[in-house]
């Protein structure tokens, strides 16, 4: 019997551990692979399938295993097949993915690089500093920078070889198979040598690093030009209650924009075609989205007649009740993601709802423009 949970999140992590845990204890799962190998001519024609033959443990953790069952036809060996059709295909080669978060600690886990419990440490100090950036991960000018510049003056930090041959030294240690003062002599020797070097060329490299810095900082939050004072930069900030934009020539210009909290936000390095003002991407779980900063930019109302009627809403042309509580007023307001109506009596009230009448709800309404609408009431 599943226990029940009000966090559908929760629900399926329980699922993922109960099912785990019972195919431990099940038997192995065969699977087979056929190669056949076809002789068109002296020319070789390779088909390939593999196919589960006894599921074992597959039955228990079967929706979070995902194998292809590719079951070629029936030959036999040495015999004869017919051709049917020749064509030519064009395909291009696709570069290497990506990595991502999981799949970069894998890859250390191949190299010998780090322990068990120091890898995820390592990429999350990758990201926390800026060296890389995004799911599907980017190295930043900063992470290239600092290495192109280690390589120049240190060579040996970042010297793969050195780190695989300590973590192996310690794991010789943990075996007994070696004493650990021999090793931790040999490192310090070895980490006199690069801290020598290093200090021989600190200035050089501080120099260089922190010209990186500046630049990879300003690709991150620089968002484009202040649309009221003209001459500052508009710049993401994080404060105490979460991101806005903010113009740089801050106290003589006071430019804000509220960001929303729900999304990581980065410059779309793009201006609105509607108003001009920069436009910012918020990255989601489920995608990235552009939006315009200016909350009362034309963009932001639906279009035709909802978008009408919203207007003179918002003038107060039209009157109309909040269908929820009853005895407030639906007004307009304003998010970074778009106009949306709301209740005059926010907060004790929270009906919200899209611009094109589909009603939102109490404002839990999941994805697209009834989010974010805490930020933006004014
Ligand atoms: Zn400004
Ligand atoms: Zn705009
Ligand atoms: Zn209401």
């Amino acid at each position: 019997m599943q226990p029940s949970f009000d966090d559908e999140r929760e629900a399926k992590v329980y699922d993922l551990v109960v099912r785990r845990f019972l195919a431990t204890f099940s038997d192995p799962a065969t699977r087979e692979t056929m190669t056949i190998v076809l002789d068109c001519s002296r020319e070789n024609f390779i088909a390939r399938g593999t196919r589960t033959v006894k599921r074992g443990w597959h039955e228990f953790y079967a929706p979070y295993i995902d194998l292809e069952e590719q079951e070629l036809p029936k030959v036999e060996k040495g015999g004869q097949v017919a051709v049917k059709k020749i064509g030519m295909h064009t395909k291009e080669t696709q570069p290497p993915k990506r990595y991502t978060p999981a799949s970069i600690i894998k890859e250390l886990e191949r190299r010998s690089l780090g322990t068990k419990a120091t890898r995820s440490d390592i990429v999350d100090t990758l990201f926390k500093r800026g060296y890389v950036d995004g799911r599907s991960i980017q190295a930043t000018e900063l992470g290239i920078r600092t290495v192109e510049t280690l390589e120049r003056h240190a060579p040996k930090i970042i010297d793969e070889e050195l780190t695989r041959h300590f973590e192996e030294e310690m794991e010789d240690i943990r075996e007994g198979k070696r004493q650990p003062d021999d090793v931790l002599g040999e490192a310090r020797e070895a980490l006199t040598d690069i801290i020598r070097d290093f200090k021989k060329n600190e200035k050089e490299i501080g120099k260089e690093l922190s010209k990186a810095n500046i630049e990879t900082r300003n690709e991150l939050t620089g968002v484009g030009k202040c649309p009221s004072c003209k001459e500052g930069d508009l710049q993401i900030r994080r404060g105490k209650f979460g991101g806005f934009v903010a113009c740089n020539r801050y106290p003589e210009c006071k430019t804000t924009f509220s960001l929303p909290r729900n999304a990581f936000i980065k410059p779309a390095k793009k201006e609105c075609e509607q108003c001009g003002y920069p436009k910012v991407l918020a990255i989601k779980k489920k995608g990235a989205q552009e939006f315009c900063l200016n909350q009362d930019c034309p963009s932001k109302y639906a279009e035709g007649k909802a978008g009408e009627t919203a207007k003179k809403i918002a003038k107060g042309i039209i009157e109309k009740s909040c269908p929820k509580c009853g005895k407030g007023k639906v007004v307009v307001r304003s998010s970074i993601y778009g106009k949306f109506y709301g209740c005059d009596r926010y907060p004790e009230c929270a009906y919200t709802a899209q611009l094109d009448e589909r009603s939102g709800g109490d404002g839990k309404n999941g994805e697209g423009k009834g989010e974010g609408h805490g930020k933006g009431y004014s």
